[in-house]
């Protein structure tokens, strides 16, 4: 089965042609036949595309809306320019699936569309304005362009951590709040942390109940997620992506009194101070520099840049903290996993998190954290490390792939 893996941002698609089956997830052989990424959707977008090994092709267009962008990228399709993937017409496309980011208390695992389950989206968009609404302008535009004979799946960022207590989703704030507007901890990232737990569990030979971690998604957007018997126990983001850890344009955890005293010290709406949090903010409002911490890297070796550093270790000690906040609330655990962009390919970032966590028995082992090649998994602790520490990639498109095979076919298949 080909599926078309699609992620809706409010101005971007990105995409991914994944072939599963049964055989291939049991093997954990699926193969990314095409991906992309259409950017500056509703002006001149950008659109890069690749295929295979070749590399990405380029091109620019006006795209006026999300269903412009699909067509664009299904005529790719039609027009053979992807037949060396594989892919000689709409007809190879078998399923879609949809990152979808809020599912709110409704949605605790991935659905097939159907109109209940649009709707069920539709009353989520209060709680994620920007991103819901997005999601289901996918959703429609591949039920255009596809027609509904093709199956649609939604898998939610939010459904992973639907298991965790109320000790850990409720904040100290009057209880009727949370029902009257469903005020809690809702979390995000649940695709890739889900991912990471299995992928632990695939590494170790454990079986799931017997996962016991702390997932570490350090993207632009990060979270960390406290994984108990297999489960989501607590995560960091919280009733939206802003909460937790130190982002690149995220300020994470604040004192929420801030909020009111900048709305009067510097004239701003509350709204342009949710801006300000959201966009201008973490490793980009600290150093005043930029948001990408490897440019950032760069910064602070090669000028010594001050701010640039400061960010960086500020970076380093709120996952620190997260990491022992969430130890201690676990009752321990067997690992620390490195995943996202920074997890993934900066042995400096982890070495610096990883500093002052011999407290609670994690020994890393600087030869292999250094020595691991990007987008690898290995264990970069050392041997009789009492706390472990793994580097796993994630893969959130694999995930919702076959999440869309095993919701199409009832084929539940559990991987290795
Ligand atoms: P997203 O959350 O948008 O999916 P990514 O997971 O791709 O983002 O992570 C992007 C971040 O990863 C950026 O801050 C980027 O600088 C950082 N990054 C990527 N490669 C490296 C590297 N080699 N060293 C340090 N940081 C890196």
């Amino acid at each position: 089965m080909n599926v078309l893996v699609l992620n809706c941002g409010s101005s971007t698609l990105k995409f991914q042609v994944i072939e599963t089956d049964k055989a291939r997830i049991l093997g954990d052989q699926e193969r990314t036949l095409a991906r992309g990424l259409v950017e500056r959707i509703g002006g001149h977008a950008l659109m890069s595309v690749k295929m295979g090994g070749d590399p990405p092709v380029k091109t620019d267009a006006p795209l006026r809306d999300h269903r412009a962008a699909l067509d664009w990228v299904l005529r790719g399709a039609v027009s053979g320019q992807w037949s060396s993937a594989g892919l000689g017409s709409l007809a190879d496309i078998h399923a879609v699936g949809h990152r979808v980011v809020h599912g709110g208390e409704r949605f605790r695992v991935s659905a097939r569309v159907d109109s209940g389950v649009i709707s069920g989206i539709e009353d989520c968009i209060e709680l994620a304005p920007l991103h819901n609404p997005a999601n289901l302008k996918g959703i429609r535009a591949a039920r255009e362009l596809l027609g509904k004979d093709v199956p649609q799946v939604a898998v939610f960022d939010t459904a992973f951590h639907a298991t965790m207590p109320d000790t850990s989703y409720l904040y100290g704030i009057p209880y009727h709040f949370y029902r009257r507007h469903k005020i809690r901890r809702y979390g995000f990232h649940g695709s890739s942390h889900r991912y990471l737990s299995f992928r632990y569990r695939t590494l170790r030979g454990i079986k799931r109940d017997q996962v016991n971690i702390i997932a570490l998604h350090l993207g632009n957007g990060c979270s960390a997620c406290a994984i108990k018997g297999g489960e989501s126990f607590l995560t960091s983001m919280g009733f939206t992506p802003l909460e937790g850890l130190l982002m690149g344009t995220r300020s994470g955890d604040i004192d929420p009194s801030l909020i009111e005293y900048l709305c009067v010290k510097e004239g701003l709406s509350v709204g342009e101070v949710d801006t300000l949090l959201n966009k201008q903010s973490g490793l980009l409002g600290l150093s005043g520099l930029t948001g990408d911490m490897r440019e950032l890297l760069a910064e602070e070796a090669e000028h010594g840049d001050r701010r640039a550093h400061l960010a960086i270790e500020i970076f380093c000690r709120r996952v620190r903290r997260y990491i022992g906040g969430y130890f201690a609330e676990m009752g321990g655990c067997e690992a620390v996993v490195f995943s996202g962009g920074i997890g993934e390919n900066s042995a400096e970032i982890r070495r610096r998190i990883c500093e002052g966590l011999e407290c609670l028995g994690l020994q890393l082992d600087k030869d292999r954290n250094s020595a691991l090649q990007p987008a690898s998994s290995g264990v970069i602790s050392r041997d009789g490390s009492r706390l472990e520490a793994y580097v796993i990639p994630t893969n959130e498109e694999l995930l919702i792939a076959r999440d869309t095979y095993r919701v199409v076919t009832g084929d539940w298949v559990r991987p290795a």
